[in-house]
């Protein structure tokens, strides 16, 4: 059984939308897996991942979509309390969520043609995040 990997990604956080599909694919090559199920989680509560098609137009879409849902300026008691300033990347981030489980047949994630894993970083910084990928083989 492989071990658990770890992929570091660096962001620069604002609605940073980054496409990590390749890399999870690349690791799955590795593995010589033919079917099973890959997991794959972020660690952090101002980041998401999410199954979405990776264009620049659904990106811009998302972000306003996460702007009307938790809007920056709006008025957070975790900013009373923290005064870190995100509580809007808290509220979207925990919509968004933090892992997603994906089929794998023939040494290929079964995603659909136009979807793609990606991880947004909701947060006022740029951060360094760790993706955890396990492939679980059956
Ligand atoms: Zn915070």
């Amino acid at each position: 059984m492989p071990p658990i990997i770890t992929i570091s990604i660096n962001t620069r956080g604002d609605y940073d939308f980054i496409d990590i599909t390749a890399k999870v694919s690349r690791h799955l090559v590795n593995t010589a897996f033919q079917e099973g199920l890959a997991t794959v989680f972020i660690a952090g509560s101002t980041a998401g991942l999410i199954l979405i098609e990776y264009e620049p137009g659904l990106v811009q879409d998302l972000k306003r979509a996460f702007q009307r849902i938790a809007p920056v300026e709006a008025y957070y008691e975790h900013n009373a309390k923290w005064g870190d300033g995100n509580g809007h990347s808290h509220v979207s981030a925990s919509i968004s969520g933090q892992s997603v489980a994906i089929p794998f047949s023939s040494g290929k994630l079964l995603l659909g043609t136009w979807q793609q894993i990606v991880l947004v970083d909701f947060d006022n910084r740029p951060r360094q995040r760790q993706v955890y990928v396990k492939f679980i083989q059956g």
